[in-house]
């Protein structure tokens, strides 16, 4: 059988949904043996390639840069899935939307909120090109599946992956809705 070319992706999120991913242990070396990981934060590649089988994002849209990937990634990718509740729905990361603005975010952050490393004179403006209002996937391109929880929990990712792995619908229900 012809492994499963697989990808995952890190947008604007903590990297939490990835460590929960990395929890998988053990089961990790089967998931080895099933998928070729053509691209993630795990592996050195530098592009997205064309048709991969099967991507993981976790993150919501903030800048510019996951804007244009995510796009890309859609075109070149069979099964799209909405990886954490940043993905999802915003979550932590849609939390700077409350400043209106992205140049309050940048300002507070880099300027008057930097009161103890403060960088005299530094540009924060030309750092990230932040989007007007951080999104969730879903806003900007078809999502083929949600994997939610911040972070998800290793047993819920574990039972998607089988499941898309081997062409079947992941459905979350009994003690895959709780977390720990
Ligand atoms: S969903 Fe939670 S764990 Fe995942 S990136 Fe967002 S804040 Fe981090």
């Amino acid at each position: 059988m012809d492994k499963i070319k697989f990808a995952t992706v890190w947008f604007g999120g903590c990297s939490g949904c990835h460590m929960s991913f990395l929890d998988l242990d053990e089961w990790l070396i089967e998931l080895a043996q099933k998928v070729d990981v053509v691209y993630s934060p795990f592996v050195d590649i530098k592009h997205y390639p064309d048709e991969v089988d099967l991507c993981l994002i976790e993150g919501a849209v903030a800048n510019e840069e996951h804007l244009e990937q995510l796009y890309d990634i859609r075109k070149k990718t069979k099964i799209l899935v909405s990886f954490g509740d940043c993905a999802l729905n915003g979550n932590v990361t849609a939390l700077r939307n409350l400043h209106g603005e992205p140049d309050k975010t940048l300002e507070l952050s880099y300027k008057s909120l930097a009161t103890l490393n403060n960088i005299p004179n530094f540009d924060y403006k030309k750092i990230a090109r932040l989007i007007k209002k951080v999104k969730p996937l879903h806003e900007i391109v078809k999502i083929d599946y949600f994997l939610p929880g911040c972070p998800p929990d290793a047993k819920r990712i574990k039972y998607f992956l089988e499941k898309l792995i081997n062409k079947e619908n992941p459905v979350l229900e009994g003690e895959l809705l709780k977390n720990g």
